[in-house]
């Protein structure tokens, strides 16, 4: 029986059996189920800088936890290894009480823990999952982050937020043009920003790509409307590297950072410069 995905906006439509755009959602039985549940591709412990988050906790560390599969199909992907992989990719089981546990037990050593940071492919992809981790990571009195590209329908959204404490969402570019190249929606993503930072610490993070999203013009616009929602959410501007399918373009000119982030700088009050 055919079953309709209704976590993004893709609204997946799929033969039972049949695998998603995002490589991590099948149907089985005639339901919609998470393919990537409880499958970790990586596993580490970051300065919660790192994911990046500047003004929650700074100082701290945070196990971070990946999985596979995007929504998106960013040609500049810095993760496409995992991002793009599918369930063929080699794994390991980590069930949600497994990964609290491990969390539990960093965050009485020495170097201490904050919690779970779910990071490097697309978490929301995997939505069960970080749903069921992040209510026994809260239960156990850790914080739970989210590094995400903010590509979500606003029901599960609204349903998955009480349970997190912290997100770092892209804000890819400020054009509905770039979002077509991604294979996103521009609308969706600023929803998800305006939701997000009503209920939890949010931070945003934009790549600058040479010669696609990296307009004065452009960065004012998405400053600006950052700013209307709150000036103090804090903006990570950062350095692409040649990655994936643009291999042959040159890692951001750190002059542009620096450009950028003066304009920036006129609309809100906490702006980095990333991967510099
Ligand atoms: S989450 Fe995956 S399966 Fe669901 S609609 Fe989006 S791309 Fe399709």
């Amino acid at each position: 029986m055919k079953a309709v995905c209704s976590l993004c906006p893709h609204h997946c439509a799929l033969e039972e059996g049949q695998t998603g755009l995002c490589r991590a959602r099948t149907n089985r039985d005639g339901k919609i189920v998470c393919s990537s549940y409880g499958r970790v591709t990586a596993l580490a412990v970051d300065p919660v800088e790192k994911k990046p988050l500047r003004r929650f906790y700074p100082g701290s560390r945070i196990l971070s936890v990946g999985s596979f599969g995007c929504n998106l199909r960013c040609p500049f992907c810095q993760n496409s290894e995992i991002s793009m992989a599918d369930s063929g990719t080699r794994t390991i089981e980590l069930s949600p009480n497994q990964l609290t546990a491990k969390a539990a037990e960093l965050s009485q050593s020495t170097l201490g823990n904050l919690g779970v940071a779910f990071t490097y492919n697309e978490p929301l992809v995997g939505y069960e999952y970080v749903r069921d981790c992040c209510a026994l990571i809260r239960r156990a009195g850790m914080k739970t982050v989210l590094v995400t590209n903010g590509f979500i329908c606003e029901e599960p959204l609204r349903k998955l937020l009480p349970l997190v404490d912290a997100m770092n969402i892209d804000l890819k570019g400020f054009t509905q043009r770039y979002y077509e190249w991604l294979g996103g929606d521009l609308e969706t993503v600023k929803r998800t920003i305006e939701i997000a930072a009503a209920q939890c610490h949010v931070e945003v993070t934009t790549l600058i790509v040479p010669g696609r999203n990296d307009s004065e013009e452009e960065m004012r616009a998405e400053a600006s409307w950052l700013a209307s929602v709150s000036p103090e959410i804090p903006l990570h501007i950062t350095r692409s590297f040649p990655r994936y399918r643009v291999q042959e373009e040159a890692p951001t000119p750190l002059a542009t950072i620096d450009r950028l982030c003066a304009e920036a700088r006129k609309n809100l009050r906490y702006v980095y410069a990333g991967n510099c």
